[in-house]
Order: C-alpha cells, then structure tokens, then sequence
C-alpha cells in the first residue's frame, strides 16, 4: 500500500512512519516542520520506499495514495497557542485539503482527533458517545475546535460523499521523539529532572491525565485504519486508563531516577481540564487493542531517550 503520513516528521507521526515501514508500505511523510524536525526521520531518508515532502498542509497538495494518516497539527499548548489562528487552518483546511484528496484518489483517510474535543469533561471517564464541555472561545479552542470541526468534516464528506473515514481520540501520549521544548508535562518534568532543575507543577498537582506510551498508541492507530467491521466511520478513543495526578508523576520519576525531585509551582493554566480518562470500550471490542506498556516501564524508557538527547547537546 502507499500510504500518506502528514505530520509525519512529528513525534507520533514519525514512529507510525517507523511502524508502516515495518508492516512492509510504501511511506510519504508530509510536513511544514513547524514542531517536527528531520532529526526525527534521518534513519528513514535513504530508504527507497520513504519519501519526505516538506509541505504546508493548509495549501492543496494532490498525491496518489491509497491510505492517509491526516495527523498534521501542532500538539502542545505553547505551539497550538503560538500562533492560534494558524492552528485553525491547519485543523480545518488541512482536513478539508486531505479530505478532498482522498475523495479524488479513493483513498481512506484517518483523522488524528484528541481527548480535547471533550474540553474539561464533566463526564468521566469518558466515551465516545460525550459530547464534551469545550470553552469556545478560550485559549485552547484553536485546538479543541479545530479538531471539532475536523471531525465534521470528516462526517460530512463520508455521508455526502461516500469517504472511507477513521477517526482516532488520541489521549497524552508520551515517549522518545517528543520535542524537548514542547511544554507537555512528560517532557518537561524528564528534562528538568536530568538538569537538576526544580519540576514545573502546574496549580496543586491533583489534575489528572493518563499517560499512554507510543507504542502502544501507534498500535491502536494502524489496528483503527485496518478495521472494517460495523461502525468503522465512528471515532475511537485510543489511551491508557492509569489516571495519574501530576504529583504522582513527579513521584514516578523520583523512583525511575533514584532520588527525591523538588518542585516549584506555577499558576495552573487557563482552561485546564481537571480529569481525563478515556473509556475504551470500543476499542477494546472493536480492535481488540489494550495498553501493554506500564507507566514506569514507558517513563524509564523517555528518560533514556532524552539523556541520550541531553548528552548530544553537551547538556548533562
Ligand atoms: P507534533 O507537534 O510532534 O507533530 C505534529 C506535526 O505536524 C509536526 O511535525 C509539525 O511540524 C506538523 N505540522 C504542523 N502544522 C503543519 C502544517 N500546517 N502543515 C504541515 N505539517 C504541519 O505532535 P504529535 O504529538 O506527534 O501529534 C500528532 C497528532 O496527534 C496531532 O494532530 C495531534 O493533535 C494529535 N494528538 C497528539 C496527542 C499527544 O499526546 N501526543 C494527543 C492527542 C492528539
Ligand atoms: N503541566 C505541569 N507542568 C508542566 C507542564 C504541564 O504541571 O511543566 C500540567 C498541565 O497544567 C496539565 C498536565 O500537566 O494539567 C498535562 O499537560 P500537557 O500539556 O502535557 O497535556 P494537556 O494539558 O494537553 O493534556
């Protein structure tokens, strides 16, 4: 199969490069290198079955392929929020472009969605049936709404026009790749860990998230984009169902490291979800997918990834 990844020289969007190789596809990574970087597919370059294109996915692009992974978007609040009405185009046009490519070639397309399309949930955990509780006009609606919208789209060109459409809910997904200065939680608190800075807590550290490892998401992504049972077109939540305070984070890394971290805390951002827990119920029955990789297991294996980062850049 040839298959389009945009954002592909993101830290998921690589990995699931990675793993398409590996499943023996042909592979075409698209991407403005916004928050990607090169770095994160130099293994792949020389490949004869890998091509990079570097491409602004609000502008039209036509491609003949037979699968598309739409997952161009910036991803962390600092990026998303840098420039908020970019953001929306990205969401909204890159949809629409990716959309009206697959409908010309006849290709299934998935849309990376998030758990934000749930906003600060006052329904936990939670299913695909929420609606979810998103401020509209608050500083992460580029993200929550764009994806939302997203997602319409998606809806619309399969029942006006007959796309083959997946949709994936992505909850925090951590691992190797991450961007170093991205502001997300896991990154954050591992690079500040191995510098001996202080951990960065946000508010009284009591919010929660659960924290899925890479590997185990890609695993749910490509098992969603090969489904084709009853309800195919409908979203899925892909996460882990470890609901962990940030405090517990900072305690999990003292472990992993061996030593007792200290903290400063900062203002808790705007808007800030309080609890986030997927229900997977679908994806379970659906896919058969489960998370496999512990916490501490997939944390331990970040750390390595980013000392290794740290000590190229002479920083530890
Ligand atoms: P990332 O920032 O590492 O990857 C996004 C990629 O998209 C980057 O390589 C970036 O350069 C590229 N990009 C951004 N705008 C673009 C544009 N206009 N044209 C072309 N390329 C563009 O983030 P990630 O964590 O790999 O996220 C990938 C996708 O998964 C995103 O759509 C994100 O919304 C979704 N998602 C991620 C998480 C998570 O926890 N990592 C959670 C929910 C959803
Ligand atoms: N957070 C924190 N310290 C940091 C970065 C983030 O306490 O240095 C908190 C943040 O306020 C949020 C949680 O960690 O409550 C997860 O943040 P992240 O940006 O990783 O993901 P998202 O908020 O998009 O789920």
């Amino acid at each position: 199969m040839r298959v389009l990844v945009t954002g592909g020289a993101g830290f998921l969007g690589s990995h699931l490069c990675d793993r398409l190789l590996a499943d023996g596809h042909e592979v075409i990574a698209l991407d403005n290198l916004f928050t990607g970087s090169k770095r994160n597919i130099a293994h792949l370059l020389d490949r004869h079955d890998f091509e990079f294109v570097r491409h602004d996915l609000v502008n039209p692009i036509l491609l003949e392929v037979d699968w598309i992974f739409n997952l161009a978007c910036p991803a962390s609040p600092i990026h998303y929020q840098y420039n908020p009405v970019k953001t929306v185009k990205t969401s909204v046009m890159g949809a629409l472009n990716m959309l009206g490519m697959a409908k010309r070639v006849n290709a299934r397309i998935l849309q990376a969605s998030t758990s934000e399309v749930y906003g600060d949930p006052d329904q936990h955990p939670q299913p695909e049936s929420y609606w979810g509780n998103v401020n509209p006009i608050g500083v992460r609606s580029c993200y929550d709404e764009g994806k939302r919208v997203a997602e319409t789209l998606m809806m619309d060109y399969h029942r006006q026009n007959h796309v083959d459409i997946r949709i994936v809910r992505i909850f925090n997904t951590f691992g190797p790749r991450m961007a170093i200065g991205d502001g997300r939680v896991i990154s954050n608190f591992v690079v500040q860990a191995l510098k001996g800075e202080k951990l960065t807590v946000y508010g009284d550290g009591n919010q929660t998230r659960c924290f899925c490892y890479v590997d185990d998401l890609i695993e749910g992504v490509v098992s969603l984009m090969q489904y084709e049972g009853e309800g195919a077109e409908e979203p899925v939540n892909v996460g882990s169902h470890d609901e962990r305070s940030m405090n517990d984070i900072v305690d999990c890394l003292g472990q992993i490291l061996g030593r007792k971290l200290d903290i400063e805390r900062r203002p808790l951002p705007e808007n800030d979800p309080v609890r986030r827990r997927p229900d997977t119920t679908r994806a379970k029955e659906r896919l058969g997918w489960l998370p496999r990789v512990d916490l501490l297991d997939g944390l331990g294996r970040t750390v390595e990834y980013f000392r290794g980062v740290l000590a190229d850049e002479k920083q530890v």
